[in-house]
């Protein structure tokens, strides 16, 4: 076995859109585990949005990725060295080191995972781990999606919105809406996954391009969006409709406060609900997605797409093609198979 490994570090914070140049690869020893620990060799490892907001300095939600640091986040692989009689080598593992080919840490940081219930290992960072069970939150608790409503999803061809969208068809609602940024993706949307609308908002006015593909109105909006999609939605939600607020793309990478909606009044008049969240505070509700999305996705119920990018040195290029939407579905780098 070699003796070292690459890992991705932060090597300096953005402004504005970020670069190859705010990513470093470095080589670094493979850890020894020590007592109660594990050495895992990654296979993939997750690209997400909120690592954006993370390569900024500040407080949020998630403390940011330090400078000069490995970069952590979900990672799935292999235990190749265990000093812990929970987790035998062989073991299937995800974990949140992050990026890096070896990591290492005590056994409780590693969750054993069944790698024959998926296609690929790298559906436990997608469609069976942390994006899909956002679109499950989002939708049936945050936005309490009931049958007959009319759903608007954005950003539809990604991790999160093509299991929205899907959820959605499957509990019943009576409509199922998508945007997303190519004809591709559109094509996608109504062929694949079965939204009965779809269009690009990069071709027209996305208020416009709603109005056109709900004429009755929608009654729950999952937002992973923000700017002009949020005011759009707010201008065709019908009485009591309900907006799960789960991301702003569109304004990541803005360096001034970006204008809001312009048609925040009309919240009272319809009496809207506009609700933010974040996954992990919802984590009493996993058996429930693994029973429910998990069943659907055996049965074939919901399909779903991975973009793979091969190569740790091309992780930096992957990340900034998730940004710019170069994915369909979730978007992961692939270390070896
Ligand atoms: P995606 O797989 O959806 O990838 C991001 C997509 O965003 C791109 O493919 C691109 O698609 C779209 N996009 C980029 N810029 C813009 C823009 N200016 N306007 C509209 N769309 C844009 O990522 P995820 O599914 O992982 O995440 C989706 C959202 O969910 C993000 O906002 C993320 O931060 C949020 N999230 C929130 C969580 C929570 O706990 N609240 C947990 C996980 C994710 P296109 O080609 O269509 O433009």
């Amino acid at each position: 076995m070699t003796d070292t490994g690459r890992e991705v570090h932060l090597a300096e914070r953005p402004h504005g859109v970020p670069t190859v140049d705010n990513f470093r690869i470095v080589e670094a020893p493979v850890p020894t585990p020590s007592d109660g620990e594990v050495l895992v060799r990654n296979s993939y490892f997750s690209v997400d949005p909120y690592m954006r907001g993370r390569m900024n300095a500040g407080k949020s939600y998630v403390p940011p990725f330090e400078v000069g640091q490995v970069m952590d986040g979900g990672a799935i692989g292999e235990v190749i060295a265990s000093e812990s009689d929970a987790l035998p080598v062989g073991a299937t593992v995800l974990h949140r080191y992050g990026w890096r080919d070896y990591a290492a840490g005590p056994a409780e940081a590693f969750q054993p995972v069944d790698p024959t219930l998926a296609p690929t290992v790298s559906a436990y960072l997608g469609a069976l781990g942390m994006p899909s069970f956002t679109a499950y939150v989002g939708l049936l608790d945050i936005a309490e999606m009931r049958a007959g409503d009319a759903v608007f999803v954005s950003a539809a061809a990604g991790a999160v919105g093509s299991i929205a969208g899907q959820i959605a068809r499957l509990r019943g609602a009576s409509r199922v809406i998508g945007s997303a940024g190519t004809d591709a993706k559109v094509a996608y949307l109504r062929d694949t996954l079965g939204f009965d609308a779809a269009f690009n908002y990069k071709t027209a006015p996305v208020a416009e391009q709603l109005k056109k593909a709900a004429p009755e109105g929608i009654d729950v909006y999952f937002d992973n969006v923000g700017g002009d999609h949020l005011e759009a939605a707010i201008g065709s939600l019908n009485r009591h409709g309900r907006v799960a607020a789960c991301g702003a793309i569109s304004v990541y990478n803005a360096t001034e406060p970006p204008p809001g909606p312009r048609n925040l009044g009309l919240i009272v008049g319809k009496r809207l609900t506009i609700r933010g969240f974040i996954v992990g505070d919802h984590n009493d509700r996993q058996q429930d997605f693994a029973r429910e999305v998990g069943g659907w996705l055996r049965d074939g119920s919901i399909t779903f797409q991975e973009t793979v990018v091969e190569g740790i040195e091309r992780s930096p290029e992957a990340f900034l093609g998730l940004l710019r939407g170069d994915n369909i579905g979730k978007m992961v780098v692939k270390l070896h198979d």
